[in-house]
């Protein structure tokens, strides 16, 4: 009796070490890896605006893992041989379960991340599914990039298993919808990008009945590439198709990458403000993207905000000081907070920031009223429903200008040709990380495509050959590839 009296409070003190470590607003290894990134980003984006290293470490992506693609885009940034590799579920999921686990130990705990390569619906449903949960496993929120052109059948064996049981609650796609496109199911072509609107419906429908026959939630991001011929078009696809269910738009102005048979304009006309104007205009209001700044401004812009009726609001006024002190007080005690924690957990971690910081209280009220009071207060509530949205425009760099940047990196050297060195500092502030296991090291997004996928490409084209099956001489007119 009196030894199990005098365990008791040892019992009790070892609940309360667990409840505090789990209910700890930033833990250990987060805070490290954010001192880690931070350390390693170059002066020049060091700003008060920049979220790398002090919210987070970036977004990270898949490579090799279903290079495969069946469109014929123009421009495409996969390398020649990707499309002579061929889908094969248990290479993805090895692939995937590697670089996770990779991310997962030599980054953060948690992170957004990619499922992307060629187009991830050549995979089959549970492959799909069971890619996704891999990197659940690991902490990472999936999003899977795709064409959209796919059934609501293929949508539904994604999120409700064989066993009729809803594998996820909540499914992120970023879906590519433009006129570079060829290859999309009832209109290989389409020349203008209004065109395209009804697919975009259609992919957004998709998703609001899989919602309403199966409960899950999703996240829709709409991609466009932009190239010369299509800049002007942007303001048009924002106006029509805000409403349609996505939650982002996100452009990325076309770059001199993969395969080079696909390179059919001077993408080099393409100026970054001019794209952003663009996407101001359909947007209806100036786009503050210095509010939060993710890496470097020359790869990066975002503006987060949320449509309220036909309006976007900034979710912070950039040009009101009391708005931009909101957003320091938000990285300095909420950076690193895993918001995508389950409730039990992330409420009490919020608590314990407040309680230590309660003049938190006061900012965030009179944030609240100045917000509240820009879009016209509670009465315009009545009338019309908040849809949250992200402009995100997104540049990559040519191969022409990573491949000798990168070499020089690799060797310890700045370049001091002006375009070179641009690049350099871009890559050193790069927010989009691909990794590679089997060498211990991460790479930019940009490094992947310019200069290791054609030989990661190559080499896969060797380990996963497509087969062409012969017809047999009784059945003359069939012939398939797998
Ligand atoms: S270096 Fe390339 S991949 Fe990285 S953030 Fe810049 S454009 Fe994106």
């Amino acid at each position: 009796m009196a030894a199990a009296l005098l365990r008791y409070p040892a019992r009790m003190m070892t609940w309360l070490r667990r409840l505090e470590q789990a209910t700890r607003p930033v833990d250990d290894q987060t805070k490290a890896a954010l001192q880690r990134r931070w350390a390693e980003l170059p002066a020049h984006v060091k700003i008060s605006s920049q979220t790398l290293g002090r919210c987070g470490i970036g977004c990270e992506g898949t490579h090799g893992v279903f290079p495969k693609c069946n469109f014929a885009c123009k421009p495409c940034y996969h390398s020649r041989d990707a499309n002579q590799v061929r889908i094969d579920g248990p290479h993805t999921v090895a692939q995937i379960e590697k670089q996770m686990s990779y991310f997962h130990t030599s980054r953060a705990p948690h992170a957004h991340a990619q499922l992307i390569g060629g187009e991830v619906s050549l995979l089959d449903a549970d492959d799909h599914a069971e890619a996704l949960q891999v990197m659940r496993k690991y902490g990472r929120e999936p999003m899977s990039f795709t064409h959209g052109d796919f059934d609501y059948d293929y949508l539904r064996r994604i999120a409700v298993g064989p066993d009729g049981k809803r594998r996820f609650g909540r499914l992120s796609f970023a879906a590519h919808f433009d006129t570079t496109m060829v290859g999309r199911q009832g209109i290989r072509r389409a020349y203008n990008e209004e065109d395209l609107d009804p697919q975009r419906r259609g992919f957004c429908d998709m998703f609001r009945r899989l919602k309403r026959e199966h409960g899950v939630r999703f996240y829709l991001a709409h991609n466009m590439t932009v190239t010369p011929g299509n800049v002007d078009q942007i303001a048009g696809v924002i106006t029509r198709c805000k409403a349609m269910g996505f939650n982002m738009f996100s452009f990325q102005p076309a770059a001199y990458v993969g395969d080079d048979r696909r390179w059919t304009e001077d993408f080099s006309k393409l100026d970054p403000d001019h794209v952003w104007r663009r996407i101001e205009e359909g947007a209806g209001v100036r786009l503050p993207f210095d509010v939060f700044q993710i890496g470097d401004a020359r790869c990066n812009r975002t503006a987060w905000g949320f449509f309220l009726g036909d309006r976007w609001y900034s979710v912070l006024d950039d040009n009101d000081p009391a708005d931009v002190a909101v957003r320091d007080a938000y990285m300095r005690h909420f950076g690193g907070v895993h918001f995508n924690a389950p409730l039990h957990l992330l409420v009490p971690r919020l608590m314990r920031v407040v309680a230590k910081h309660p003049d938190l209280i006061p900012l965030a009220l009179r944030w609240f009223g100045r917000t509240m009071r820009r879009f016209g207060g509670p009465v315009a509530l009545l009338h019309h429903r908040i849809v949250p949205m992200t402009f995100v425009m997104h540049r990559f760099m040519h191969t022409a200008d990573v491949t000798p940047a990168w070499a020089m990196l690799e060797r310890g050297e700045m370049s001091d040709d002006p375009r070179i060195r641009e690049t350099q500092e871009r890559l050193q502030a790069c927010s989009y990380a691909m990794a590679h296991p089997e060498s211990d090291r991460l790479v930019p997004a940009c490094v992947q495509h310019s200069v290791l996928d054609p030989v990661e490409n190559l080499e896969l084209s060797r380990e996963l050959p497509i087969v062409t099956i012969r017809p047999t001489v009784e059945t003359p007119a069939a012939s398939t590839t797998i």
